[in-house]
């Protein structure tokens, strides 16, 4: 079995709704920091004092309690190698609740681990149970997602510090990719905070709109935050990065106009899912996942054929028959209702 990333289409022209990329593109302020970039600092080392204050007043955290990442992957990445580097003489396990985002596996594999899977329970909740019993003396790192890809669907609390506190000798990574548009977050949360063993990963890649800067924190406790920080690079972000972190944390506009977008294009969407009879979930996310069942491709298909690029999530196992859609700019997300009305109606 080989858990490598799944390689996306990579379309050249055309709406991609495929990726939950921000599809409003940055803040204008973040481009201005970024054209406001300087000879010099292109040509020196980069300093993160300036990021590092910003990303702890906006987080109310400690500098001690997160590391910057280059991109919340590297965050996995570190993550992967900070739980998985001393390992005895048994194979060490990381457990990936699927189905889920291929950076957990991909990463863990290539580190070593066995990757255990354990499949989401009924309605795509997060069999905590299930979890806990897969749980052994082996087990290193456990991925948890909320709100989770591709469901959209957030893990409640109490669930995830009940796991976390059940399991105190493995690292439980909770990745909060997309926490900016459900507006909760464990990250401040007094409970988990005390947790040694809880990591909380946040990126700007989706609500900031900076996903091609590459950009992401990992906040925990200080201990474990220090192991993490033994092994990410010093420069990890670039200065460009470092410029827009704090420039697109400024800009309260830009990211509350773009939530705003995202609550509204998710409302129309399952307007019109209801319409056609399309189950979906409803989503803490800015994406939907929908059960499209023997009609996905030809969903998929048509949209492609109409410029629209949505996730064919129909052939895994764990999600079948389903697609998922990203809701970003309330006009993107009506064109695609336009077209989806073209494909499941047959007018045209
Ligand atoms: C998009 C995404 C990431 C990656 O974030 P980057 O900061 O772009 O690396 C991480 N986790 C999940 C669940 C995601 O969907």
């Amino acid at each position: 079995m080989s858990y490598t990333y799944e390689a996306v289409a990579r379309p050249k022209s055309g709406l991609r709704l495929h990726l939950n990329e921000n599809t409003g593109g940055c803040s204008r302020a973040v481009l201005d920091a970024i054209r406001a970039v300087s000879r010099h600092d292109v040509a020196f080392y980069p300093s993160y004092d300036d990021v590092v204050a910003a990303c702890a007043a906006r987080f109310d955290l400690a500098p001690e309690r997160f590391v910057l990442t280059n991109g919340l992957d590297e965050g996995i990445l570190v993550t992967t190698i900070t739980a998985l580097r001393d390992r005895g003489a048994d194979q060490p396990e990381a457990i990936v609740v699927v189905p889920a985002f291929d950076m957990y596996a991909s990463t863990s594999d290539a580190v070593g681990a066995r990757i255990v899977q354990v499949p989401l329970g009924r309605e795509f909740a997060v069999p905590v149970d299930d979890v806990l019993a897969a749980v052994s003396g082996r087990t290193r790192l456990l991925f948890l997602t909320s709100p989770n890809n591709p469901t959209g669907l957030l893990i409640p609390r109490a669930d995830i510090l009940r796991m976390a506190a059940a399991a105190p000798h493995v690292l439980v990574f909770l990745d909060e990719a997309y926490a900016d548009f459900a507006g909760v977050t464990l990250v401040g949360d007094a409970e988990a905070a005390a947790l040694p063993n809880l990591l909380i990963g946040r990126t700007f890649a989706k609500a900031y709109g900076i996903a091609g800067l590459r950009a992401g924190i990992v906040t925990g406790h200080p201990h474990t935050i220090a192991r993490l920080a033994r092994v990410v690079p010093p420069f990890s972000i670039n200065a460009c990065a470092a410029a827009a972190i704090r420039t697109g944390l400024a800009d309260r506009e830009y990211y509350d106009w773009y939530l705003a977008q995202v609550r509204e294009s998710k409302a129309l969407l399952y307007e019109a899912l209801r319409r056609w009879q399309l189950p979906f979930w409803e989503s803490a996310a800015n994406f939907v996942l929908v059960r499209a069942g023997d009609r996905a491709k030809a969903i998929v298909e048509g949209l492609a054929a109409r410029g629209i690029h949505i996730r064919d999530r129909s052939h895994d196992p764990s999600s079948p028959g389903c697609i998922r859609i990203t809701t970003g700019v309330v006009d993107h997300t009506t064109a695609c209702i336009r077209a989806l009305e073209e494909v499941l109606c047959g007018a045209a």
